[in-house]
């Protein structure tokens, strides 16, 4: 069965509205940055919404085969480490049980989730806990053909979706999409098919975590998006979830506290996940989102702190 396009929804009105204004206004202007927090604030207000149903992700791999600056999952600077396939498949087993098997979609990340050895199991488990749910998966990628006939069967036979990333680095795109066509695997850029090649945009932390809690949230465009499972607990953001390798690598202490996370296994229904989902979180006081700097150059990680600061 050929997977299903999704419907069009505000989501991807802003995308494209982004993707043509950025071939008309220079990203590092300053009517692009004015324009995009409009964009960001429009887009949290939609996310910010009391949920139905979740947008959950994996981070397969935190570290990567690119190094790219400013990167939000702090690849350059994270040790090497693997979703740990038994915990993963608790944890899916608990989620599945709190959402009666339906998420909004699920998607496994990283890094690159491709540098994962037991990536198919990651899929087929994905997909025994989620029948009828999107699923898919982003990659840089630059290992996608190198991946072996199995590869690419899995995500057919498991309906798992490639979402690449439009980097500016060297890929054979039409290879690679007659390959997922072979298989009737859904593939596009994440943002669209007419997404431009990617600039970097820089989050910053406020190190001294002065940043007024409700603030940082309302604009959060990673609320309700970017919800990431991980050993046990629910984040609700990729930034929480991935922190300890900013902390160590630069030396820091922006603290997860318990408030920040919750724990999946002692959860007793979906509300409670929707309820913790839509509050501010304490870490959200290390969150300046308001000094978002859009549309710096691609380029490599020098794995300087000003990256991210
Ligand atoms: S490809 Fe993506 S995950 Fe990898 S370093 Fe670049 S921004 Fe980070
Ligand atoms: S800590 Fe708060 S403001 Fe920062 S990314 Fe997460 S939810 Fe958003």
């Amino acid at each position: 069965m050929r997977q299903k396009n999704r419907y069009i929804g505000l989501d991807d009105i802003l995308r494209s509205i982004r993707n043509n204004v950025v071939k008309i206004i220079p990203e590092s202007s300053s009517l692009f940055k004015w324009l995009s927090l409009i964009g960001l604030k429009i887009n949290a207000k939609k996310h910010h919404a009391i949920r139905t149903s979740m947008v959950m992700g994996v981070y397969a791999t935190q570290h990567c085969n690119l190094n790219c600056k400013c990167c939000t999952a702090y690849s350059p600077i994270a040790e090497k480490e693997f979703l740990n396939i038994d915990t993963y498949k608790k944890d899916m087993e608990k989620l599945a049980e709190l959402t009666g098997h339906k998420l909004e979609s699920f998607y496994v990340t990283g890094g690159e989730p491709l540098l994962h050895p037991r990536l198919l199991e990651i899929f087929s488990i994905a997909r025994d806990s989620f029948p009828e749910t999107e699923i898919g998966f982003m990659t840089n990628g630059l290992l996608l053909l190198q991946m072996p006939e199995i590869f690419w069967e899995s995500c057919g036979k498991n309906k798992i979706a490639i979402n690449l990333s439009r980097y500016p680095v060297k890929l054979d795109i039409d290879k690679i999409r007659e390959k997922a066509n072979l298989h009737d695997i859904k593939f596009d850029y994440v943002g669209g098919s007419d997404v431009p090649v990617k600039s970097m945009w820089k989050y910053p932390f406020d190190l001294e975590g002065k940043q007024p809690l409700s603030r940082s949230f309302n604009i959060c465009t990673q609320i309700n998006r970017c919800i990431t499972m991980q050993d046990g607990y629910i984040y609700p953001c990729n930034t929480i979830a991935g922190i300890k390798h900013f902390n160590k690598y630069f030396g820091k202490n922006l603290e997860v506290t318990v408030n920040d996370v919750l724990d999946l296994h002692k959860v007793k229904d979906v509300k409670e996940v929707y309820e913790f989902l839509n509050t501010p979180k304490p870490f959200c006081k290390y969150c300046n989102r308001k000094g978002v700097v859009f549309g710096l150059k691609y380029g490599s990680s020098k794995r300087e702190i000003s990256e991210w600061v």
